[in-house]
């Protein structure tokens, strides 16, 4: 286990966690109510994506584990259970803080192994996710990527990315930056569901705008499209139609996958929620993490379609190849640019 400062006893009644070495903290707020941090001391930031894998970058850093945004569909909710912990609840409620991820980055972009290779940030959860507001661990570590000009992206779901504006700004006329807002959908009920610790898709939107009038690029990955909840003609438009408006540099489209960890929790969310969809989810998913090629390439074409018709130029066209981190870089697979 990486952080081998924590822990899980299965024993205790309540599933504590016991840690050795890392602060355990609650935070009283709203907005923390039930949310515990593991601050730890990692021994390494900089990831290398392990082999063989097809997403296209090779280098990874995330200073958070778990996500209060709470994504019921998070591609990412296994990674919890390498550190003992669940893909459910504990994966939106314990959030492993790498409380020395500055200092490291600066050590290892010095070291004399490292080439300034891209690093991609937000691959595994989201860097601005909400108790980045009170960590500030990124404007540290994009200080120290510009101090080294050292390329990298971000994907991310949170507006809090606006506060590092001006250093991202900075950071994008010293060397390579990319960054991509995940929005799925901007319909108003399907967001509030199913990424209920999320900025609305309507913030995103502007900070997508922002960014790019700042001069930072900003994509957006239309991620993920839910089968029967956001893949209606009319809903895939209305969205196509608003990521154009807010001038998003390119749009990659890509449908729900549903791997170990997520996959039994958004089925027990939808038993709950929408229970005479899931005979069809089996339908979707029944042979795998991935729905059948045809429904994924008739999506693609859809939303190829709306692009061309609200403004978005075609790019290269692929499928989203099977990834061991969570999503792939956005003008990789993604289909269209200005
Ligand atoms: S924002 Fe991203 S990392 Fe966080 S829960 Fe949602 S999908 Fe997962």
């Amino acid at each position: 286990m990486r952080w081998d400062n924590l822990q899980l006893i299965p024993d205790q009644p309540d599933n504590a966690l016991i840690t050795k070495g890392a602060v355990v903290r609650t935070i009283d707020t709203p907005e923390f109510r039930g949310v515990t941090f593991f601050e730890i001391q990692a021994r390494s930031i900089i990831n290398r994506v392990p082999g063989p894998s097809r997403v296209p970058f090779e280098w990874t850093l995330n200073p958070y584990r778990g996500c209060t945004h709470a994504c019921v569909y998070c591609f990412a909710r296994n990674t919890h259970t390498y550190l003992d912990l669940d893909a459910g609840h504990d994966f939106d409620t314990k959030i492993i803080v790498k409380i020395n991820a500055v200092e490291l980055l600066r050590r290892e972009l010095a070291g004399p192994r490292w080439q300034g290779e891209p690093i991609a940030m937000g691959t595994n959860v989201d860097p601005y996710q909400r108790c980045e507001g009170r960590y500030r661990l990124m404007p540290g570590i994009i200080q120290a990527l510009i101090d080294y000009r050292n390329p990298f992206s971000i994907l991310t779901k949170g507006t809090l990315i606006l506060r590092d504006l001006d250093l991202l700004t900075e950071a994008a006329s010293r060397t390579r930056v990319s960054t991509a807002m995940s929005i799925g959908t901007t319909h108003p009920d399907a967001w509030r569901a199913t990424e209920p610790g999320t900025p609305s898709p309507r913030a995103r939107l502007h900070a997508v705008a922002t960014l790019n009038e700042a001069g930072v690029p900003c994509s957006v990955l239309m991620a993920p499209i839910l089968p029967y909840l956001t893949d209606s003609p009319a809903q895939l438009e209305a969205t196509v139609k608003e990521i154009a408006e807010a001038g998003a540099t390119g749009l990659t489209p890509l449908v729900l996958h549903l791997r170990t960890g997520a996959r039994e929790w958004w089925l027990q969310w939808l038993a709950r929620e929408h229970p005479r969809l899931v005979p069809r989810y089996q339908e979707l998913y029944g042979r795998g993490a991935y729905a059948p090629k045809a429904y994924q390439q008739r999506i693609s074409a859809q939303v190829a379609e709306l692009a061309r018709k609200h403004g978005i130029r075609e790019r290269t066209v692929r499928q989203a190849p099977p990834a061991k981190t969570k999503a792939p870089e956005p003008e990789q697979l993604g289909l269209f640019g200005r």
